[in-house]
């Protein structure tokens, strides 16, 4: 595909560099181009200019001794010469005449063939994320054209009777009506992850109705995720839509929150039912499903970037369950700090408010006082 499309996408093959780069011994600094033994040699002596080269305007020609030739940034440093000059350690003496400070430069300033990157380098590799910084390097090697995986197809569900779409004034909610948040937090939370997401709505509290619309889901997309609807309530029809049209890989997982998630296979493709209580949606989605699609779209499974932090708030944790605390981190002279916000239901989005991590809490861990050290994940580390 073309290199333009391409960014924000998994590369399938890895490009090699077609060509050194630069492809050509050029100059790093505006100064002459000369032969450094002649400056060793006497270096305060005059060098004759024997001509100009500008970047797309090479001088090639021969330069003999005590001679030099102008030269500027990016313009071919002519194969006699080994060293630039800067021109603020230059005098002109003549129109064609130069002598130089006496001072030995430091360093040659000049690039040489494959300084940046050399022939048959490997530019981007399989299963990395074409960045704007890539598409940059692959352009510089005259590359157009690279072969990159499609987007996963992920299909968005909510499900319940009681919720209804925001937007709704408030005075048209009945008694028990909710607005539904989980479609907007997948669907944002999706949005720069390399995958194509179908917006399938809310599916009602009914058996046929939610085993009708997955089947018909699972046919059109790679993913579906769902949420709501996983417990053990009499309301749970995305369980028993799995029972009637696929295979259970697991229910329910030893997290805090997110404690009932599904993961399931319907015809060629997979079904996260995410918990309902939005917090638990957001993080079953970032811990388990998006890793899951990224590893579907062709990208290398990485752990995500954890710190370690002081808190400054205490946590209660009972030992059972791996948790996931919302936090917010800070950065002082002394280290990260962090601090729990505030109470954690896993129905309460306002824990959100602020949140710039997630603060991890070990199975077997039980309360923390303020001043323990715990592991800190920047949300930074878990957004596509
Ligand atoms: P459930 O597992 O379907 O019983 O859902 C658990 C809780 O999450 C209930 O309080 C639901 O009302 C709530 N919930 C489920 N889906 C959503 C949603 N899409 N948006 C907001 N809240 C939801
Ligand atoms: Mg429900």
């Amino acid at each position: 595909m073309q290199l333009a499309d391409a960014v924000g996408k998994i590369v399938a093959r890895p490009v090699f560099a077609p060509l050194s780069l630069p492809p050509f011994s050029a100059s790093a600094m505006d100064g002459y181009a000369l032969r450094k033994a002649d400056l060793v040699a006497n270096p305060s002596a005059t060098f004759n200019v024997v001509g100009e080269s500008l970047a797309g305007h090479p001088y090639s020609g021969p330069v003999g001794s005590y001679e030099c030739v102008r030269v500027f940034t990016g313009a071919l440093v002519a194969t006699d010469c080994d060293q630039v000059v800067v021109q603020e350690q230059s005098i002109i003496q003549a129109p064609a005449e130069v002598v130089f400070n006496g001072e030995l430069p430091l360093e040659s300033y000049i690039r040489g063939i494959g300084h940046d990157i050399v022939k048959g380098a490997m530019l981007v590799d399989k299963g990395q994320r074409l960045n704007a910084f890539d598409a940059g390097h692959l352009a510089a090697a005259g590359v157009t054209r690279i072969c990159a995986h499609k987007p996963v197809r992920v299909g968005v569900f909510s499900t319940g009777d009681e919720l209804v779409e925001p937007g709704t004034p408030p005075e048209d909610l009945q008694l028990g009506q909710i607005y539904d948040s989980n479609r907007f937090t997948v669907s944002s939370l999706l949005a720069n992850a390399p995958c194509q997401i179908t917006n399938y709505g809310c599916l009602a509290d009914n058996a046929e109705h939610v085993i009708t619309a997955l089947q018909r889901a699972s046919t059109e997309c790679d993913v579906l995720i769902t949420s709501g609807g996983v417990s053990v309530g009499d309301a749970d029809f995305v369980t028993n839509a799995i029972e009637a049209l696929g295979t259970l890989g697991f229910w329910r997982l030893n997290l805090k929150p997110g404690k009932p998630l599904a993961f399931a296979q319907i015809g060629n493709s997979y079904l996260f039912g995410l918990p309902g209580n939005p917090v638990s949606t957001i993080v079953t989605l970032l811990m388990v499903a998006m890793p899951a699609i990224a590893y579907l779209g062709g990208q290398q499974p990485q752990p995500p970037l954890a710190v370690e932090a002081r808190l400054t708030t205490p946590i209660t944790h009972t030992p059972g369950r791996m948790e996931f605390q919302r936090g917010i981190y800070t950065v002082a002279a002394e280290g990260l700090s962090v601090a729990v916000t505030g109470d954690q239901g896993s129905n309460r989005l306002s824990t959100f408010h602020g949140a710039n991590c997630f603060i991890e809490i070990d199975k077997n861990s039980g309360s923390l006082p303020a001043g323990s050290r715990v592991r800190v994940l920047p949300f930074n580390g878990l957004l596509a």
